[in-house]
């Protein structure tokens, strides 16, 4: 399958990794937008947050379970902010679900367009 982060999660693009287990790979994003950036993607191809369903979802759950230590390992230690973009209006460009943890300075409040 032609997916970037299938891709970093086998090894074939390199990456650097901040944490892993059998359902999870976390690693620093390419072109971070705050001191502490990670991504954390399952291993399993789940194209987005629309993908997420009974059968894949414990995965999910997984992935939350483990992301205030991840957050803590990439270098979160204050606090951080997950965000899921799903879809065009949200801007995502890697279609494999994967989670942002930000953090590392005091973030602005305003990540959704003014009313
Ligand atoms: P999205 O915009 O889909 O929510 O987030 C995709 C993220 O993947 C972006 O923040 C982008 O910087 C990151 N990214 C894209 N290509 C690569 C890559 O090859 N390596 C890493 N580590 N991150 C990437
Ligand atoms: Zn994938």
């Amino acid at each position: 399958m032609d997916c970037l982060f299938c891709k970093i999660i086998a090894g074939e693009i390199p990456s650097t990794k901040v944490y892993e287990d059998d359902d999870m790979y976390a690693f620093r994003d390419i072109n971070p937008e705050a001191p502490c950036h990670v991504l954390v993607v399952p291993k399993t191809h789940i194209p987005s947050m629309d993908g997420v369903n009974a059968e894949n979802s414990a995965v999910v759950a997984k992935i939350f379970e483990k992301i205030p230590e991840i957050a803590r390992l990439g270098g979160c230690e204050n606090g951080y902010r997950v965000i899921a973009n799903c879809g065009p209006d949200a801007g995502q460009t890697v279609m494999h679900l994967h989670f942002h943890i930000l953090g590392g300075t005091v973030l602005p409040i305003h990540i959704v367009p003014e009313k």
